[in-house]
C-alpha cells in the first residue's frame, strides 16, 4: 500500500483512469511525472501558454515518497524545475496548483478524512462521518512571483505550519489550525451551502480514488498473500488529504498509508522543554476511527464470542487478530489497544451488539448503530460507501478486470512481473494474433514496453513486463482491434473477447479433467500453458456457471 499512495504511483494509477474516463477522473490535477516527463510537461505547457496567452499557471513540485510538505515548492514555469541538488533531483510529481480554494476565515485548509480499506475482495470501503480541517497560518493570496516561497499561505501542513508563530492550539473543535471537518460543514451550511453535495462529491472522490488503485494493489497482493487460504485478512486505514475549491468541488491532493494516529501535540512550556498535551480534535476524530475499524475487521468475533461465553480474554500483541499491510508502530499499537479495550469493554454489554460489527448494508449499519447507541455504545463512525453505492461505480472497475488477466498468466508464485512466455499465452490463449498481428509482432510489442517501462527505474529487482506496461500493451491491444470506439469502449470490449476465450478454455480442460477422474489416472494430452486445471469437483458448477454467464455475457454484447 504504501508503495502504491507514492505520489508517482498514485498519479500514473489516477491519470489511467483518467485516459479512460476523463470526466469521472477530473478531480485530480493536471500531474507530470519528473524526470521521465520533463520535456513533454514543458512541450504541453508551451502549447498551451500560446494557445491561450492570458493564461498564467502555476505548478507544485513534490518529491515522489515525500510528507509532511517535505521538498515541496512552487512554480511558474516549467523551467524553474529544480532538476539538480540533493532533495530535490528525486522523482518526483509536478501538478497544476489550485489557486483558488475555499478560504475560511481568509485562511487556506484541507481536509484529512480516514478511509477504511476493509477488504479487497470483495471491495469494502468506509469512510469516517468526520475528519480533520488543517488550517495555513497566514491569509492567502493567490499566487504571485512575490509569494510562491511562503510556505504558511500555501502548504497546509500541519507539521509546517505548527512552527509558524500563528499557530493556534485549540482546545475547542471549531477553531484554532486544526479543527473538524464537521465544524467546518456547520458553518458551510448555515451560510447556504448544500453541504450534502459537498458530502456526496466526497464520498465519490474517495470510491473512485480507490478503484484507481485496486488494480495494481491486487497485483501486489496476490505476490504477498497467498491466494485460497482462509484467513488473515488485511485491511488499511487510509488518511486522504482533499482541497475544496472555491466553487466547493473536491479535489485529491493524495493519500497517506500511514496516517498519524497521534492524538496529543507537543507543547514548549520553556525553551527547550516539551510536554505533551492531549489535542481534543485529533482525539475526537481518531479514537472514534481506530475503535470502529476493530468493531469491523476483527475476524476473531465469532471465535470470542464463544470464548466470551466462559471468560474474559484480554487482547495482547500475540493474539492481535487481524493483519494490517504495514507493520504496526508502537503508538498505533497502543491506540488500536486502548481503543481494543474500549472496544471489547462494550462489547460484552450483550450478544446483540457482536451484531453491530458485521455491519452489514448501510441501512442495517445504521439501524444497529442507533440501537447500540440506545444501549450505551458510541454510534459508528465509519459509513460503509462500498459496497453501498456500487451500482453507480461499478462500470469504473474495468482495470481490475485487466488486472485479473494480468494475475493469470504471470504463473509463477510471488512474481509481479510478466515474462515473454506468459505474454505470449495470454496472446495465444485470448486469441489476439490473427493474420494482421503475427506472434512476431506481440514479440516486439512486448520488448518495446517492456523496456520503455524498465528504463524508467520502477523496480529493477525482476525482469519482465510490470503492471503498467501490461496496462499499456492492452490499451494499445483494444485501441488495435476496436478501432472507431472511445477508449474505455474498446478496452470494455477487449475483456469481454479475453474472457470469453477464457471461459472457453476453462470450460474445455474442466471436461479434460473430468475425462481424467473417469479414466482414473489414465494420462490424458492435455495443452498446458501454464494454466492451472480445476479438477475439484465442487468448483465444477461454479465455474461452469461462470463460462455460461461469460458466453451469454459476450454474444448479448456482441449482438
Ligand atoms: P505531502 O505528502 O508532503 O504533505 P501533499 O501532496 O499533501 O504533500 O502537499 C502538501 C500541501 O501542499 C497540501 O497539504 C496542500 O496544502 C498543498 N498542495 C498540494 N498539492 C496542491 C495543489 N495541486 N494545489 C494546491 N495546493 C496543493
Amino acid at each position: 500500500m504504501t508503495e502504491m499512495v507514492r505520489k508517482i504511483t498514485l498519479s500514473r494509477a489516477v491519470r489511467t483512469m483518467q485516459y479512460l474516463f476523463p470526466l469521472e477522473y477530473n478531480f485530480y490535477p493536471r500531474s507530470w511525472i519528473l524526470p521521465d516527463e520533463s520535456s513533454f510537461f514543458e512541450k504541453e505547457i508551451r502549447m498551451m501558454k500560446d494557445r491561450d496567452p492570458s493564461w498564467k499557471p502555476t505548478f507544485i513540485v513534490k518529491p515522489d515518497g515525500g510528507c509532511q510538505g517535505d521538498g515541496i515548492y512552487l512554480i511558474k514555469d516549467p523551467s524553474d524545475i529544480r532538476l539538480t541538488g540533493g532533495l530535490q533531483s528525486r522523482p518526483a510529481v509536478v501538478q497544476e496548483y489550485i489557486c483558488k480554494p475555499l478560504l475560511v476565515d481568509k485562511l487556506k485548509f484541507d481536509i484529512r478524512l480516514y478511509v477504511l480499506l476493509k477488504s479487497l475482495e470483495p471491495l469494502e470501503i468506509y469512510i469516517a462521518k468526520d475528519g480533520l480541517s488543517r488550517f495555513c497560518t497566514e491569509p492567502y493570496q493567490e499566487p504571485t512571483l512575490k509569494n510562491l516561497h511562503q510556505v504558511f499561505m500555501h502548504l497546509t501542513n500541519y507539521s509546517l505550519n505548527i512552527h509558524s508563530g500563528n499557530f493556534i492550539h485549540s482546545d475547542n473543535v471549531n477553531t484554532g489550525s486544526k479543527r473538524t471537518f464537521s465544524s467546518i460543514l456547520c458553518r458551510l451550511s448555515s451560510k447556504g451551502v448544500d453541504v450534502k453535495k459537498v458530502w456526496s462529491d466526497i464520498i465519490s472522490l474517495v470510491i473512485k480514488t480507490i478503484i484507481a488503485l485496486t488494480p495494481e494493489l491486487k497485483v501486489y497482493y496476490q505476490s504477498d498473500i497467498p491466494a485460497g487460504k482462509p484467513g488473515p485478512t488485511c485491511f488499511q486505514i487510509l488518511g486522504f488529504d482533499i482541497l475544496l475549491m472555491k466553487n466547493l468541488k473536491p479535489m485529491l491532493l493524495e493519500v497517506n498509508a500511514n496516517p498519524s494516529m497521534r492524538i496529543e501535540h507537543e507543547q514548549e512550556l520553556s525553551p527547550g522543554v516539551f510536554e505533551n498535551v492531549p489535542s481534543p480534535v485529533d482525539e475526537e476524530v481518531k479514537v472514534a476511527v481506530i475503535r470502529d475499524t476493530l468493531r469491523l475487521v476483527d475476524p476473531q468475533k465469532q471465535k470470542k464470542k464463544d470464548i466470551q461465553r466462559f471468560r474474559l480474554v484480554p487482547m495482547c500483541a500475540s493474539t492481535f487478530p487481524v493483519q494490517t499491510l504495514l507493520p504496526i508502530t508502537i503508538e498505533k499499537w497502543h491506540l488500536y489497544k486502548f481503543a481494543e479495550q474500549r472496544s471489547q469493554t462494550l462489547e460484552h454489554v450483550s450478544d446483540a451488539k457482536e451484531e453491530l460489527l458485521d455491519a452489514g448494508p448501510p441501512d442495517r449499519l445504521e439501524h444497529d448503530a442507533n440501537k447500540n447507541t440506545e444501549a450505551g455504545l458510541p454510534s459508528l463512525c465509519l459509513k460503509q460507501v462500498f459496497p453501498k453505492y456500487a451500482k453507480q461505480f461499478n462500470y469504473l472497475r474495468l482495470v481490475d478486470r485487466v488486472a485479473a488477466l494480468f494475475i493469470r498468466f504471470l504463473g509463477v508464485k510471488g512474481t509481479t512481473k510478466l515474462g515473454p512466455t506468459g505474454f505470449r499465452t495470454f496472446i495465444r490463449n485470448c486469441k489476439l494474433s490473427n493474420s494482421n498481428f503475427s506472434m512476431a509482432s506481440v514479440d516486439i510489442l512486448y520488448i518495446d514496453i517492456t523496456r520503455r517501462w524498465n528504463s524508467m527505474g520502477i523496480d529493477h529487482k525482476e525482469s519482465g513486463m510490470c503492471w503498467q506496461a501490461f496496462v499499456e500493451a492492452f490499451f494499445c491491444l483494444a485501441q488495435k482491434k476496436y478501432k472507431s470506439l472511445p477508449l474505455h469502449e474498446q478496452v470494455a470490449s477487449l475483456i469481454d473477447f479475453c474472457e470469453y476465450h477464457l471461459a472457453v478454455l476453462d470450460e474445455k480442460r474442466l471436461v479434460c479433467g473430468r475425462g481424467i477422474v473417469e479414466r482414473r489416472n489414465a494420462l490424458v494430452t492435455c495443452q498446458t500453458d501454464g494454466l492451472q486445471l480445476i479438477p475439484a469437483a465442487h468448483t465444477s458448477l461454479l465455474n461452469r456457471m461462470a463460462t455460461a454467464s461469460k458466453l451469454a455475457d459476450y454474444r448479448n454484447h456482441q449482438y
